[in-house]
């Protein structure tokens, strides 16, 4: 069981991130797509065989749905700081995931200039230059990295695709600066397996991680909301301003969601 959005465009909602958030979902209103399935994803586990059949919407319905929200919102208290990509799943999945960033770009400097265009995405297509240049566009591109070792972030994640590290700290290194990490931090145990990103060896590996990267800023979460996985451990607040310190000693914007 998990989270699931039920429209196209959803919200606004109050983000403590984000501020006035407008969300944008490009994934399928009745399930989850992701290349990821992570332990503690909010929409729940993966189903790949219920994916296999899901449709995602077209552009155009996106288009139709985002204008009419942005034209009533437009002028009102609730006016949209941030239009946001998010939703069932990873958004840099649907095929015209480029087009679709233009297309919110127009419509964000017709009727809510002020507001920032943001993507939380799992990273796993920066490999794919269309991909990448459309994230390169907007102000907000938040992209994961949830822990230092191959090993961690695999047990975390659970990739449905051989994960390589070295190559994706690499597509990270390409933005030049102009992104976000967000990391989530958790213990806890999945199929028998003891899972921890907080460790010192972890936290050290991905403190180098982010000297190699120098991205904007770092976000930094813990667990919320129910997860898929039950056995995992909310990290309390001091240990999150601690692994914080060694962010900020970087000179890196930091801020912390516990
Ligand atoms: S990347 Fe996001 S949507 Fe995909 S499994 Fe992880 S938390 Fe869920």
């Amino acid at each position: 069981m998990g989270i699931l959005f039920n429209d196209l465009v959803f919200g606004p909602l109050k983000s403590r991130r984000l501020g006035i958030s407008l969300g944008v979902n490009l994934m399928p209103k009745a399930g989850k797509i992701c290349s990821f399935n992570c332990i503690y994803c909010e929409c729940g586990w993966n189903d790949d065989e219920k994916a296999a059949r899901l449709i995602k919407p077209k552009k155009e319905a996106i288009e139709e749905a985002l204008e009419r929200k942005l034209k009533e919102l437009k002028g009102t208290a609730i006016e949209p700081e941030s239009i946001t990509f998010s939703g069932n799943g990873e958004p840099t999945l649907h095929p015209q995931f480029a087009e679709i960033v233009d297309m919110v770009i127009r419509l964000r400097d017709l009727y809510c200039p002020k507001a920032v265009i943001s993507v939380l995405t799992n990273g796993t297509m920066i490999g794919n230059d269309k991909v990448f240049n459309a994230l390169n566009k907007i102000e907000n591109n938040i992209v994961k990295l949830d822990g230092g070792t191959k090993e961690c972030i695999e047990a975390i994640n659970l990739p449905n695709f051989k994960f390589d590290l070295e190559k994706y700290i690499e597509q990270l290194k390409r933005f030049n600066g102009n992104l976000t990490i967000q990391t989530l931090f958790l213990r806890g145990e999945h199929n028998g397996k003891m899972i921890d990103n907080t460790t010192e060896n972890e936290v050290n590996q991905w403190i180098e991680h982010l000297k190699a990267i120098r991205p904007k800023r770092v976000m930094m979460y813990v667990i919320e909301r129910a997860t898929p996985e039950e056995n995992l451990e909310k990290i309390s607040k001091a240990e999150m301003e601690t692994i914080a310190e060694k962010v900020k000693s970087l000179g890196i914007e930091t801020e912390i969601y516990a």
